[in-house]
């Protein structure tokens, strides 16, 4: 940040970020103007959360239109634009139930209590392990940091909730010695996101469904980064073919207004009962009305085949710039989630990269010190996509002085 920009920050903010030095200012579809009116190419959709750009013109009509009708009335009472999202996500899902929350983390958090009574009631209160996987990442609320496989996540905040136990990606031996008749759920991201963007082999993801069935036990498939059309399908599982007992969904559902949800099928749904859990915010009209729009735009089939259009495009284009400067060899993920995992003479300079992106007017993402990660629009177009590969060539070189 500039040191004004800094200084205001840290008087005021709480530590528990490092923003980067530009204050964004405006944006339309996949370029973000900074206070400076320095145009920037968007490679990181806040997190895999715009994927359909910014303001987007259908997201922002329903997001007028439902604020001209009614703003919020918490679930004391129905409300339609609810309704309606719950009608289409349990159409397009394998799913017949929905819960609503205003993020990931909630949304990780009711799939895990879900889990945990549907146990309860169903064996008793003996069956409650819950099963992790190493490097994965569910949210911050307490039980999703304890569930998440990231350590750090969860230092300093014990005692965790009991009864969770990791074990890692790709090993399905591990798994199997991990799920038991204790086990309640397995919880997985089918591609870590923020654990690298590492995708889960569809072997080990049958596996564990398989050991679900087996043992009795859920599974939890966490889509929140990868789902809503990123990787080309409307989610992974349904790619893989592979039916979860829950699915939870968040980030790109409400296109960047918050809203999360979790989704069940009706048996599994049934062990809640009014009152066992809730949330305020949920399901707000304003929320559902937007995550409608969004849902119209990810399932039509020109968006998904631009997502592989673009996948081709900037594998094509990273793997010249990787050839050439030597920055980085692999190109890991799906659709428009990609990690670039750096050289070994790189690692752990992912933010230096990050900070050259953006002066070379690219806007990326890391995930953890050795990997960069895309998460653009979905509708990122041809010519977008070219000229941020053109500002990541430039900060390759210079980050590893290659002209
Ligand atoms: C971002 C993320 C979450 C948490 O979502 P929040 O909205 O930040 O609470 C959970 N799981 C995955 C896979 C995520 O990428």
């Amino acid at each position: 940040m500039s040191s004004d920009l800094e200084r205001r920050y840290r008087s005021v903010m709480m530590p528990t970020y490092d923003p980067l030095p530009i204050l964004p200012a405006s944006a339309r579809g996949s370029i973000v103007t900074d206070i400076e009116g320095r145009d920037h190419v968007d490679f990181a959709g806040g997190v895999a959360v715009t994927g359909l750009g910014h303001c987007h013109p259908a997201l922002v009509a329903a997001l007028k239109t439902q604020a001209d009708t009614i703003w919020h009335l918490s679930n004391t009472f129905a409300n339609e634009p609810a309704l309606v999202l719950a009608e289409r996500l349990t159409e397009l899902t394998f799913a017949d139930r929905a819960f609503f929350s205003n993020s990931g983390a909630e949304a990780n958090e009711a799939a895990l209590k879900l889990a945990r009574r549907h146990a309860h009631v169903t064996h008793g209160p003996h069956k409650h392990e819950i099963v992790g996987i190493e490097g994965s990442f569910h949210g911050r609320t307490f039980f999703t940091v304890a569930t998440g496989g990231t350590p750090t996540h969860a230092a300093g905040y014990g005692p965790l909730p009991a009864g969770i136990v990791h074990t890692p990606p790709n090993d399905i031996e591990a798994l199997e010695a991990a799920v038991s008749d204790l086990t309640c759920a397995v919880i997985l991201e089918p591609i870590l996101g923020q654990g690298g963007v590492l995708p889960l082999d569809r072997a080990y993801i049958a596996a564990a469904r398989d050991l679900c069935d087996a043992h009795d036990a859920l599974l939890i498939v966490d889509e929140i980064q990868c789902g809503v059309g990123r990787s080309g399908a409307l989610f992974v599982h349904q790619q893989m073919g592979i039916t979860p007992d829950i699915l939870t969904t968040a980030k790109a559902l409400g296109g960047g207004f918050p809203i999360g949800a979790t989704l069940a099928t009706e048996a599994v749904s049934s062990v809640f009962t009014p009152g066992s859990h809730g949330s305020t915010f949920g399901g707000n009209p304003l929320a559902c009305a937007v995550a409608n729009a969004v849902l119209d735009e990810v399932t039509r089939p020109e968006l998904l085949s631009n997502v592989a259009a673009r996948h081709d495009q900037l594998i094509t284009g990273l793997d010249e710039i990787g050839t050439e400067t030597g920055l980085f060899t692999e190109v890991r993920g799906a659709g428009l989630l990609l990690g670039i995992v750096l050289a070994e003479e790189y690692a752990g300079r992912a933010r230096d990269v990050q900070l050259a992106a953006l002066e070379a007017g690219v806007m990326i993402l890391t995930a953890g010190p050795r990997v960069l990660r895309l998460g653009p629009a979905l509708n990122l177009t041809e010519a977008e996509a070219e000229m941020g590969l053109r500002g990541l060539a430039r900060s390759a070189r210079s980050v590893t002085g290659y002209h």
